[in-house]
């Protein structure tokens, strides 16, 4: 009869669906509140008196039984999954344990000696404007360093700092002398990448400012800071150089920590490695950041990050820093 052809469909419904269909899905489309076994029983409504009793038997046999098989494959699919995942007979495996990246643990290693010795440490963004980048540290339209080869450009008057040094004029502007401030972090410049060059690298630079502050301070602090970088026997010398934000500028080396200023390649046989370049602060910066270069001196310097960790540890190639190798980070 009708209801019993339904039934003998449906279970041949189920069969088929039951070799293909998960066991969750196929619980809510036949066991479901709104499913085919429920639909079923709507219809024992039609159903005449006398025959309501074993139609109704019927029905609830059905649904035993699917009610049955659906647990039976949830249960087959989960001992299948988990003998996927367990091989007891595998060795087992260890945590991998983070560390450091050098370039942090030497920026670091500068922030320490700087925090001593009293500076604040400040950040600035790394997308700047033209004049906080250049005009403001008295580098004009017509330097070199202006030149679209030399800077990211975002759009006019926007570019991604080519150095950290508009953190001096952002600091100058916001504090009142005396200022001591260290400024870490990324810069950017479009060279192509090679063993000495990245498109981005990080600068740590420094700025004092206040009144009577001479050559002298500035000979002092980087002194004490290559010696407690790299021992109390290192020496530091100055070379002239010239930098548009300071006047005089002096790049600054150290006597060659690996070999004792004896001669090796790291210096290239001169006994001397340079690391960083400072000077005192061109007055017409102070003035470009409303502060009066009778009243108050001061002098800066800058240093790139991931050159004292080369000189550091050795490393030959500025790329290793970015690449990611776990061999390479692994063994800081
Ligand atoms: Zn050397």
């Amino acid at each position: 009869m009708d209801l019993d052809a339904k039934i003998a469909e449906l279970k041949a419904a189920f069969e088929k669906d039951a070799a293909t269909v998960p066991a969750e899905q196929l619980k809510s489309r036949y066991l479901g509140r709104e499913g085919r076994v429920r639909d079923l029983f709507v219809l024992l409504k039609s159903v005449p008196p006398e025959q309501k009793g074993a139609a109704g038997q019927k029905l609830n046999g059905i649904k035993a039984e699917f009610e049955r098989r659906v647990e039976e494959l949830g249960r087959t699919k989960a001992v299948a999954a988990a003998a996927g995942a367990l091989d007891l007979t595998l060795p087992g495996r260890a945590p991998e344990f983070g560390r450091r990246h050098p370039i942090y643990s030497t920026w670091d290693a500068i922030g320490r000696v700087f925090m001593k010795l009293g500076f604040d440490v400040v950040y600035g963004p790394e997308i700047e404007t033209e004049a906080n980048n250049f005009e403001a540290l008295n580098i004009p339209l017509d330097h070199p360093a202006r030149d679209g080869f030399d800077t990211f450009y975002v759009e006019p008057p926007y570019l991604v700092r080519s150095h950290t040094s508009p953190v001096q004029i952002r600091t100058l502007r916001s504090r009142k002398p005396p200022i001591r401030v260290i400024a870490p972090g990324k810069v950017f410049r479009p060279d192509k990448p090679d063993a000495g060059h990245s498109p981005m690298f990080h600068q740590v630079e420094g700025l004092l400012v206040g009144p009577g502050i001479t050559f002298a301070h500035l000979k002092g602090v980087l002194d004490l800071f290559a010696k407690s970088m790299w021992g109390p026997a290192t020496s530091i010398r100055f070379r002239p150089s010239y930098f548009p934000f300071t006047e005089p500028s002096a790049e600054v080396d150290v006597s060659c920590f690996i070999c004792g200023a004896k001669g090796c390649p790291v210096c290239k046989g001169s006994g001397w490695v340079e690391i960083l370049g400072s000077g005192m602060v061109h007055p017409r910066v102070l003035e470009n950041c409303g502060i009066d270069p009778e009243a108050n001196t001061g002098f800066a310097f800058g240093m790139g990050v991931e050159r004292i960790a080369m000189l550091k540890y050795g490393i030959p190639d500025i790329r290793r820093f970015t690449e990611n190798h776990f061999a390479f980070l692994k063994q800081f």
